[in-house]
């Protein structure tokens, strides 16, 4: 009995041994963390252990002592009441059988000495017997006020056991509880000290968290400026490189633009040449055209004007050159007359009288500038005579000078010399 409280305090011990393997788990696994609380955890741990056993073990041996006393009492209670009820049986027994004995043994003096013997036998022996039915009786009652002794005893006993085990319940319960209690606060401050722990450490944990935080925002932040500083310098480079772009693209636009308008002015060139060219051609053509037309009516005219309307006609020639001839001769007597007048005039102003100063002679002029008028017509009119003369010996006197069609006869009877037809003397 005595092994069992070591062998639950192994166990116990054992089993505290676990968490204390767990803590020290814990613990290896916080010694890999920047903060170490497993030392204060296994001092802590191993006090209270050692406190438990030893309270378990008071109660176990309590309970057993216990236990034993009210079954010794019991024992020697059931063993006393039996002993009694044998000897008090025994007894009776022997007293009886020495009564019968002694009943038998008394002699008889003859029949009725040997009845009435018979009769004190039986009575003594009924006595006996009812001395013994008194006394099994008796033996009964008292073994019936033993049993109920007995049963009262056992009772009580029973009683005191249960409440000295219900005291002794009470007393574990107690110890128990305290125990527990004991255990409870162990491990709230075991509880405690690992919530504490926990918390050093989530400080710890947090600490390190906001100082890595720290560290990843301030490279985070340095990225960033380092970001943005490229950023930048690319925004940058690609600003330049844009305007770049675009000064090429407006440079290129410029060329484009600039050959294009050489392209088109070349083209318009092209195209004013090649009109040019075509007018040209068209007007050599035209040019040609009309050279030949030109040239027709150049031989047209040509052959009118080498034309000799009435060559075949000699009579009527000759009528025309009489005509002429006294024409002529008219046209002369004229001239001739027109030049003595104006002789006379001439003579007339160099005279004395003549007064420039009153104007007297200036009718004398007016009619001096008529008569030269005059003579000037009638000597081109002799001039045309003999033109017309000349062309009537040729044969070709009666062409129209303009249009070189022959001019009517009735024209040619009518008005001596006439050098147009009358078409072309009515257009002017
Ligand atoms: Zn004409």
């Amino acid at each position: 009995m005595a092994t069992r409280p070591a062998r639950t305090a192994k166990t116990t011990a054992a089993k505290v041994a676990a968490p204390r393997r767990t803590a020290s788990k814990t613990a290896s696994v916080r010694a890999a963390k920047p903060m170490t609380t497993s030392k204060p955890a296994t001092t802590k741990k191993a006090v209270p252990a050692k406190a438990v056993t030893t309270g378990k073990a008071v109660k176990a041996v309590k309970a057993t002592k216990a236990v034993k006393a009210v079954k010794a009492v019991k024992a020697v209670k059931a063993t006393k009441a039996v002993k009694a009820t044998k000897a008090a049986a025994s007894a009776k027994a022997v007293k009886a059988t020495k009564a019968a004995a002694s009943a038998k043994a008394v002699p008889a003096p003859a029949a009725q000495r040997e009845r009435e013997a018979r009769a004190k036998a039986a009575a003594k022996e009924r006595e006996a017997k009812a001395k013994v039915v008194a006394a099994v009786k008796a033996e009964r009652e008292r073994e019936a006020k033993a049993k109920a002794l007995a049963k009262e005893r056992e009772a009580k006993a029973k009683a005191k056991a249960a409440a000295a085990a219900t005291a002794q319940r009470e007393r574990e319960a107690k110890v128990k509880a305290a125990a527990a209690a004991k255990a409870q606060r162990e491990r709230d401050a075991k509880a405690k000290a690992a919530a504490a722990a926990k918390e050093r450490e989530a400080k710890a944990k947090a600490a390190a968290a906001a100082k890595a935080q720290r560290e990843r925002d301030a490279k985070a932040k340095a990225a960033a400026k380092e970001r943005e500083a490229k950023a930048k310098a690319k925004a940058k480079a690609a600003a330049v490189a844009k305007v770049q772009r675009e000064k090429a693209a407006v440079e290129a636009k410029r060329l484009r633009d600039a050959d294009a308008k050489r392209r088109a002015v070349e083209a318009e060139r092209l195209r004013k040449e090649r009109e040019l060219e075509r007018r040209n051609q068209e007007e050599l053509k035209r040019q040609e055209r009309r050279e030949l037309e030109e040239q027709r009516r150049r031989d047209e005219i040509e052959r009118k004007m080498h034309s000799k309307p009435y060559a075949d006609d000699p009579v009527f020639l000759a009528e025309l050159h009489d005509l002429l001839v006294e024409a002529q001769r008219v046209t002369r007597a004229q001239i001739e007359l027109l030049e003595n007048a104006v002789d006379d005039l001439l003579e007339g102003r160099e005279r004395p009288e003549y007064d420039e100063e009153d104007g007297s002679s200036a009718g004398s002029d007016f009619d001096r500038d008529q008569l030269k008028m005059q003579l000037d017509g009638e000597r081109l009119k002799n001039d045309l005579i003999v033109v017309a003369l000349g062309r009537v010996a040729d044969g070709s006197y009666g062409r129209c000078d303009t249009c070189f069609e022959p001019i009517g006869r009735a024209r040619l009877q009518a008005q001596v010399p006439v050098f147009t037809c009358v078409t072309c003397r009515a257009n002017g």
